[in-house]
């Protein structure tokens, strides 16, 4: 598990992305590892499938059958026998958020318990096991597992008497807590819902333990502050689980200058094995004023692995509590439209110009937009900079699209606007289909998640999970985008929109080479060909052969960042 990642500062283009010259490659040296006997899909149309790789250094220098790659192998090399398993580029997650997805992690994480009881059961072994914490801070219930979405106070109590219990659910919009924490904040039934939230509560006014958007907030001011040692601690957590995975570099969406400490100190103590494209949160409060900090941030942020050109610009909310921007007002319960057509976070006058300044400075847009007229927002903004300031290579990418305007697909393609899909969303479950798909009506439904149509009209295509929103399983993730199935209902269930489906090859790509695209590492990373970086990942069968099973059940059982390795199941032989 060693790896020892190069510390240098940034280097000019034509350097790899640790910021350092490749060495010489010798062709009598042989190869340090040898990956040999298996399917390797290599996303180089101009050779897409092999049997072996040899890896010497950080590079790749041999790709082609098990025969020809012998060659390379020395008394020294490390063969593993893939034994007809599938080797692929490494996944990027062009869209995550590894330091607080690895704190929840180490806080009560409540994601991988299932029903009310389990989730109960958690919580109890948990406060059992950490007597001396102040406050019991968790994460990650599902609203499906508690009557009307809201758990309520007295089962907490139930287990967790003494101290206060906060613990936000899977999005992050509503928050259960205990009596003990009410009663620190000051919460009771007198107290009024504040303006950005409210206050769940029995019919007598009493508040019943789930506070709702910003009514979270006077509980949330009391918590212990999280150190730094706790935000590195997690990030560590976090890349140790994302390399389980198969990931080997990802964008993290949203990096404020404390996480951006925390990512530099990573690089800099030559731990931060990941390769890492830091997009910088716009403050949607403040104005173009930022530029120049954020240019000032992007040069002090790139050490090592660690990159930092992308800004994050939250253009909507979600259209499960209308927040997303909609061209067209919501439905109400009954199919009539309301007043609603959701929030729009920043002005689309003043984003163009923003946007154009980012991309004059060499500065990546990366948008979140859920609704229509968020996504329209942010072509024009691309638009606007195209215009003003000709082809650059910022490579602008816009995360979410669930709902665009048809008049938009082909447009992606023409203004340069990257794709970057999250797939897991993209099928028929509650929050789909009970929480969006009455508000949108019969036609937006159908505009929902296009991704065939979006590569049919030539867009560029990237992948990424939004973890800790939901998995960071990229296979997890590619099982829906081929099949447009929720992993959690297959067999007899419906596609949804089965005409946007990908093939897996498709998937692969875009989690590959197209997410390596946004993270501008694809001239070194993205597709195993000799020269390019050995970032490598092993899936445990060939999701291409007939009665691979669910590719969601497959499993990663080794993952190597440059040619050294920083993940290894013992199942890999
Ligand atoms: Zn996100």
């Amino acid at each position: 598990m060693a790896t020892t990642v190069p510390r240098t500062g940034s280097g000019p283009s034509g350097q790899s992305p640790d910021g350092i010259l490749a060495p010489m490659p010798s062709a009598e040296r042989p190869a340090d590892l040898v990956l040999t006997g298996g399917h390797v899909h290599t996303v180089d149309p101009g050779r897409p499938r092999a049997e072996a790789v040899a890896v010497r250094g950080e590079r790749v220098v041999a790709v082609g059958s098990t025969t020809e790659v012998s060659g390379h192998i020395g008394p020294r090399t490390r063969v593993v026998d893939l034994r007809d398993r599938l080797l692929l580029p490494g996944f990027q997650d062009a869209h995550v958020h590894p330091i607080s997805g690895g704190v929840d992690r180490l806080q009560c994480d409540v994601r991988e318990a299932r029903g009310r009881d389990g989730v109960l059961a958690t919580i109890r072994a948990y406060a059992a096991s950490h007597p001396g914490e102040e406050w019991i801070v968790g994460s990650g219930w599902y609203m499906a597992d508690f009557e009307h979405g809201t758990p309520r106070r007295e089962d907490l109590d139930a287990i967790v008497p003494d101290r206060p219990a906060f613990l936000p659910n899977r999005d992050g919009h509503s928050t259960w807590v205990n009596s003990k924490a009410l009663e620190l904040a000051g919460i009771t039934r007198d107290t009024p819902d504040p303006a950005d939230g409210r206050i769940e509560r029995d019919p007598d006014g009493t508040p019943t333990g789930t506070l709702h958007e910003g009514a979270a907030d006077a509980v949330e001011r009391l918590l212990p502050r999280i150190t730094d040692d706790t935000l590195s601690e997690g990030l560590r957590l976090a890349q140790d689980y994302l390399h389980s995975l198969g990931i080997t570099a990802w964008q993290d969406a949203i990096v404020t200058p404390r996480d951006q400490l925390i990512y530099r100190r990573a690089a800099e103590a030559g731990w931060l094995t990941a390769r890492v494209e830091a997009a910088m949160w716009w403050q949607r409060d403040r104005g173009g004023e930022q530029v120049n900090e954020l240019i000032a941030r992007s040069r002090d942020g790139s050490v090592g692995r660690l990159r930092s050109n992308s800004v994050k610009l939250m253009l909507d909310g979600v259209l499960e509590t209308f927040t997303g921007a909609m061209l067209d007002p919501y439905l109400d319960a009954n199919g009539r439209p309301t007043e609603r057509r959701g929030i729009t976070f920043i002005d689309p006058d003043e984003l163009r110009g923003w946007v154009t300044a980012l991309d004059a400075a060499g500065l990546q847009p990366h948008f979140h937009a859920i609704g229509d007229r968020a996504v329209r927002g942010a072509l024009d903004a691309v638009a606007a900079a195209r215009a003003a300031n000709g082809p650059t290579d910022t490579r602008p990418h816009v995360a979410h699209i669930q709902v665009i305007h048809p008049d938009d697909v082909p447009r992606f393609a023409e203004v340069g606007l990257v794709a970057n899909a999250q797939p897991l969303w993209a099928c028929h479950e509650g929050q789909m289909d009970d929480l969006t798909i009455p508000f949108l009506g019969p036609e937006r439904t159908t505009w929902q998640y296009p991704f065939k149509s979006l590569l049919n009209t030539g867009a560029r295509l990237a992948m990424g999970s939004d973890w800790s929103v939901s998995t960071p399983n990229p296979l997890v993730e590619i099982e829906v985008a081929v099949t447009r199935i929720s992993p959690g209902s297959r067999g007899g269930a419906e596609p949804f929109l089965p005409s946007e489906r990908l093939t897996l090859d498709e998937s692969i790509r875009a989690f590959t080479l197209g997410s390596a695209y946004v993270n501008h590492l694809d001239d070194d990373t993205g597709s195993i060909e000799v020269g390019k970086l050995a970032d490598l990942t092993v899936i445990d069968r060939d999701l291409f052969a007939m009665g691979a099973g669910p590719i969601g059940d497959a499993r990663v059982l080794l993952t190597t960042v440059g040619g050294a390795v920083v993940f290894e199941d013992p199942a890999l032989g």
